[in-house]
């Protein structure tokens, strides 16, 4: 792939999970290589393959809980059970071998919290690991990123324009704040942030791909990962060969806020319930599309304003079939599980267009509304859609709520005018 034309791309179709980002999930991870360039058909083919990949791989970055639960879905019970007391006695031991050595748990506290000035012209390198601190999230970052002075004001107002439009706090009291987050240890060899407490904020990590190995943005309900190589230095870059010389894609010139908005919209609705894979990753572009409006409104059309609407203007995936009145249930009731490669993206398109279709015709707190209605049916609530999607009975139940919330004709009325909803960033 390659990804730089992509990698932003991916990043919006990367997010899922349960992949898809997510659910417990995640979004993606990797890229495989596929070659992309400026053309779409080029770019969905990519982003595919990325998304699929992504899925693979989650589960080596998810944390211990979630990737339990992957095993628990694909195994035997006994095996499962055997995996996590493995992962609890290296845990006790791990917490058994701190204790004699006196290694302080805290130890992120060698590493330096980053004070922006708020103006985007003022740079500072990362020369190390370092975070910062806002309200709602905590940045965690490692060394060779150029961080611009007004990141944290631009990560603030889109987490506060994501709580607004869908009407989710980032916070959700029904969320288990309790899960271990370990997710760094995976990449580093060991976890820099190891004794911070989150609390209640999202833990957003800004990776570097130093080795080219396909990282890509992804998210889930316990953290998000952005991967933003238009931050990286430019001797990290002309220090990795297959960057320095790959003349078909080029390092993006500009912070992808789409792509930010995107990954955070899954971290936000994943703390609440776990969604279909059309309404993760069409909620996921839609509300990303709002929120880089209101971003423009407030900042101005900067370049990385600019550019991440043309980037969020231009991707349109073709959908495997035509959608009519005929047959729109039944592609929401399959929630295109059976791509697993090619046509992968038609989740983001259709599930956005949805999206336009429900706040125009049923009210701007159409998401709020499911969410509530999920999470207030037990089996739902606490059902994890695997990286093949849920099972048909789960999916069933997703569908009457659609049709309990919004009527027995959402879907054939949603079909017969499919044409008309597309969404497109409002300014
Ligand atoms: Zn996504």
């Amino acid at each position: 792939m390659k990804k730089q034309f992509i990698s932003a791309i991916v990043s919006i179709l990367a997010a899922a999970f349960m992949m898809t980002g997510c659910g417990s999930t995640a979004d993606s991870v990797k890229d495989t290589g596929a070659a992309a360039d400026s053309s779409q058909a080029q770019v969905t083919t990519v982003s595919t393959a990325e998304s699929s990949q992504a899925e693979t791989t989650t589960t080596a970055k998810q944390p211990a809980q979630a990737v339990t639960t992957t095993q628990a879905q694909q195994k035997p019970s006994q095996t499962t059970a055997q995996t996590t007391t493995a992962a609890t006695a290296k845990k006790a031991e791990n917490r058994s071998a701190s204790a004699k050595t006196g290694r302080i748990s805290d130890s992120y506290k060698k590493y330096k919290e980053l004070k922006l000035s708020g103006e985007e012209k003022d740079k500072i390198t990362t020369t190390d690991f370092c975070y910062i601190e806002s309200d709602k999230y905590v940045l965690l970052m490692e060394k060779d990123l150029v961080i611009p002075g007004d990141l944290k004001k631009n990560f603030d107002a889109i987490i506060n324009s994501l709580e607004k439009y869908t009407g989710l706090s980032y916070c959700p009291d029904s969320y288990d704040y309790t899960k271990t987050i370990d997710f760094a240890r995976s990449k580093y060899g060991f976890n820099p942030w190891e004794g911070m407490d989150y609390g209640k904020k999202i833990p957003i990590e800004l990776i570097v791909d130093r080795k080219d190995e396909g990282l890509i943005s992804c998210a889930c309900n316990q953290f998000v990962t952005l991967e933003l190589n238009a931050m990286y230095t430019d001797e990290l870059w002309n220090s990795v060969p297959s960057y320095r010389d790959n003349t078909s894609w080029k390092r993006y010139s500009f912070i992808d806020y789409h792509s930010v908005a995107h990954e955070l919209t899954h971290a936000i609705t994943e703390r609440s319930a776990s969604l279909t894979k059309i309404m993760a990753e069409g909620s996921a572009d839609y509300y990303a599309k709002k929120v880089l409006g209101d971003l423009i409104k407030v900042k101005g059309m900067t370049k990385d304003m600019k550019r991440s609407l043309e980037v969020s203007q231009m991707l349109k995936w073709d959908l495997p079939e035509k959608i009519t009145a005929a047959n729109a249930e039944k592609v929401f009731l399959r929630d295109y599980s059976e791509i697993s490669s090619a046509d992968r993206g038609a989740e983001y398109r259709l599930g956005s267009e949805f999206c336009d279709y429900l706040a125009k015709t049923h009210g701007k707190d159409f998401m709020k509304r499911y969410m509530d209605a999920i999470k207030a049916d037990p089996q739902l609530r606490n059902e994890s859609r695997p990286n093949e999607g849920y099972r048909k009975e789960i999916m069933q139940k997703h569908i009457g709520l659609f049709k309990k919330l919004f009527g027995e004709d959402v879907f054939t009325k949603f079909g017969r005018d499919y044409s008309k909803y597309e969404l497109k960033v409002k300014l």
